[in-house]
């Protein structure tokens, strides 16, 4: 007898900011066998996905690569090796990741200067520029899409200002990367981090970062306090003083893994870097513009059937993030009781939210491989049906057939 059960999870379509469906042929791809890390043929897939990761980027930086460990990981990189302890940090927080930055800049040593936005709107550039102006931090910190609330913050324009102070510009483009423009050059984004299981559609794992010159100056200089070759204090206008804090991910080691010379650091996870690199082939295929058309398609037919239902959606709309779609909960209506009745009679998976919007949201997320007609036609259908078994009145069949006027 065996003592535990053969592997088999169900069908599910999951309509969440992540993790999401993934595409059968990143799947194939993960069963390949392994190669060694330094073996040829695997170093030559791996500057594959560096040339692959920065067209996604939108980027000629040198350095765009995945660090191994969920899109916090990457984050946490990026912050570790930018902040030195002591360093004035700005973030701007309008939900639940900006306080996610806040608290690894502080782990970081930062003096952390936060902005705050009441949930469900964002900041306009004056606002983010007055106060860049005022604190003169180091390095600002900002998230791009805010999968807590569903909004998306604007970027045009805080990149120039940043650069007339001399600070770094940090963005977590994890949930917009592959299904949203994120264009790190022309919006002069110092580092940029990205993720896997959202709208690129690859398992949970990895983090896809890239960084600029302007990053890797004071990567570089903190390493060479770290290996002892610069005195604490020298080089450059703002001298470091303190070498990076973590080994793991310390990205001027791991630049070093990622170059021609492949100085040892930890083992490319193998497996990851397959489902990666073929994530990354698909969304090259279809194209970055096709791509985010897709995205906004099923965004509109998502929400024609989330208003025919005479739902109302959360925040403001005027920045509310293609991807993610935040749906009040009715009054009387026990919402998890409905996403249970989803998940449990339609394998339909939606998400809730954190914080002050726990039981009053419902997110449905519409990403990558998940961003589907099929997908977004069932998800009205069984919502509809949940509502109605719910208590809710409703007129049942408006939401499948409003969404099916925006495919027709
Ligand atoms: C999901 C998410 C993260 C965290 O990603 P993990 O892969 O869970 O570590 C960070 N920032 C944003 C905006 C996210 O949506």
């Amino acid at each position: 007898m065996k003592a535990y059960r053969d592997l088999s999870p169900s069908p599910r379509t999951i309509m969440t900011p992540g993790p999401v469906e993934v595409d059968p042929r990143v799947l194939r791809a993960m069963s390949f066998p392994i190669l060694g890390q330094f073996d040829p043929e695997f170093t030559a897939l791996m500057n594959e996905t560096m040339g692959m990761l920065r067209k996604l980027f939108m980027t000629d930086n040198e350095w765009a690569y995945p660090v191994d460990g969920t899109s916090r990981s990457g984050i946490e990189a990026v912050l570790v090796g930018l902040i030195e302890p002591g360093d004035k940090v700005l973030v701007p927080i309008y939900g639940r990741f900006g306080h996610l930055l806040t608290e690894i800049a502080k782990r970081c040593g930062a003096e952390v200067v936060t902005l705050e936005k009441e949930w469900g709107y964002v900041f306009d550039l004056a606002e983010l520029e007055s106060a860049i102006r005022q604190h003169r931090p180091k390095l600002v910190a900002v998230v791009h899409g805010e999968t807590s609330t569903g909004r998306i913050q604007p970027l045009e324009g805080v990149g120039q200002v940043c650069r007339e102070i001399d600070a770094l510009l940090v963005v977590d483009a994890v949930a917009t990367i592959g299904g949203i423009e994120v264009a790190t050059d022309r919006l002069l984004l110092d580092a940029v981090i990205g993720g896997t299981q959202k709208c690129l559609s690859v398992p949970a794992g990895m983090a896809p970062v890239t960084y600029n010159k302007r990053a890797e100056a004071k990567l570089l200089r903190r390493k060479k306090i770290e290996q002892g070759l610069l005195p604490p204090g020298v080089g450059g206008v703002n001298p470091p003083l303190h070498p990076i804090q973590s080994n793991y991910l310390d990205l001027s080691q791991l630049q070093d893994y990622w170059s021609p010379a492949r100085l040892n650091h930890h083992t490319e996870a193998t497996s990851m870097l397959y489902a990666l690199r073929e994530g990354l082939r698909l969304v090259l295929e279809e194209g970055l513009e096709a791509r985010f058309a897709r995205h906004r398609l099923h965004e509109i037919a998502l929400v024609a059937g989330l208003e025919a239902m005479g739902l109302s959606l959360y925040g403001d709309p005027s920045c509310k993030m293609p991807v993610v779609t935040c749906i009040e909960i009715p009054p009387g209506i026990d919402g998890e009781s409905v996403r249970a009745m989803l998940l449990e009679q339609f394998g339909i998976e939606i998400a809730s939210s954190f914080g002050p919007l726990k039981g009053k949201i419902w997110r449905i997320g519409t990403m990558g491989y998940s961003c589907s007609r099929r997908n977004v036609l069932l998800a009205l259908g069984a919502l509809e049906a949940s509502l109605i078994r719910h208590g809710h009145q409703l007129e049942a069949g408006l939401a499948v057939q409003a969404a099916m006027d925006v495919y027709k």
